[in-house]
């Protein structure tokens, strides 16, 4: 598979110098991962012939469709301030507004694969979003940019949305967010026993939402072979079954086998083989439509090929889509 050429039709970038602004020390989710993104997107050229990608910070009422007041209230007192808000969560003088910023740009994600100018978009932004639960700001996550994003397109029409999450830790956030809802399915591969103790197989949704949860505990040490068996035989049916209409993606690289977090085994090249799957089923079921959304991973150089991988696959998405057949 060769990429586009600079005349081709590209997938939606969404990134900022800003989200280096939640400024976090020595944590390991910190400022660096996003400047090593940056400079290796910048040296495989993958910032030129890209389509306009504007955002801004979310409005109120598109985090209160995932988010309660009080958490809001707190994360607002934060601001100009530096501290822990959790036990592993950490909060700069900016980090409420970044954090807004990037559920801002999750949001606009939705509305240009949705509009255009390209079916397929990447938010490259941080903080991660998918531990933040609808009540409290965790495991380094202040909003849930996906859970935003996913309320975004349903309060804009689409009638389901599929939420893949191959992060390394339970999306825990995201499920608490759509836990007794049908019209989002929630599909997690995830290191079990491990942070934050949630996912479970029998965890499988409630009410209205029982089934619309998928949980897939991993063994640690797992890699490519187990993921991707995982993928075909569960997590492509599954999503097959629910037919939606958009495709987002917890797109964190913390299974990686240089992660210093992770204590997975996934290569660059099975995360490439995650992202085909993606793109695969989004063009089956969701005429094309699918976000990715940056969660974790801890190895800057690891994290900034992977992220930089997945931009050349949803670019060459695009332009098959694009381009003539
Ligand atoms: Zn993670």
């Amino acid at each position: 598979m060769t990429g586009p050429d600079a005349d081709s039709p590209r997938a939606v970038l969404f990134h900022s110098p800003a989200f280096q602004g939640h400024r976090t020390g020595r944590h390991p989710e910190n400022p660096s991962l996003m400047a090593a993104i940056e400079a290796e997107v910048g040296a495989r050229g993958l910032l030129s012939h890209r389509p306009e990608a504007a955002f801004t910070h979310a409005p109120p009422e598109a985090i209160t469709r995932i988010h309660d007041p009080l958490l809001i209230a707190n994360l607002e007192a934060s601001r100009g301030n530096t501290g822990w808000i959790g036990a592993d969560t950490m909060v700069g003088p900016e980090s409420f507004d970044v954090a807004r910023l990037a559920a801002g740009a999750a949001i606009a994600a939705i509305d240009a694969v949705i509009e255009g100018p390209s079916r397929q978009a990447f938010v490259v932004a941080r903080p991660p979003g998918h531990h933040a639960t609808p009540s409290r700001s965790m495991g380094f996550c202040l909003l849930n940019s996906v859970a935003i994003a996913a309320a975004h397109a349903l309060h804009r029409g689409l009638r389901r949305v599929a939420i893949l999450d191959w992060d390394v830790h339970h999306g825990n956030g995201t499920q608490d967010a759509f836990y007794e809802r049908d019209d989002v399915l929630f599909v997690s591969l995830h290191r079990a026993p491990f942070y934050p103790g949630t996912g479970a197989s029998f965890e499988r949704g409630a009410g209205a939402g029982t089934g619309f949860t998928l949980n897939i505990p991993l063994l640690a040490g797992s890699g490519d072979t187990t993921y991707l068996h995982q993928i075909r035989s569960v997590v492509v049916p599954a999503i097959d079954a629910f037919a939606p209409d958009l495709l987002l993606v917890s797109a964190g690289y913390d299974a990686h086998v240089h992660d210093p977090l992770g204590g997975m085994n996934v290569s660059e090249a099975g995360f490439k083989a995650f992202n085909r799957v993606a793109i695969e089923l989004a063009d089956r079921l969701c005429d094309g439509r699918l976000v990715l959304v940056l969660e974790g991973g801890y190895d800057p150089p690891a994290l900034a090929r992977c992220v930089a991988d997945a931009i050349e696959l949803l670019d060459a998405a695009a332009g098959r889509e694009g381009g003539t057949e």
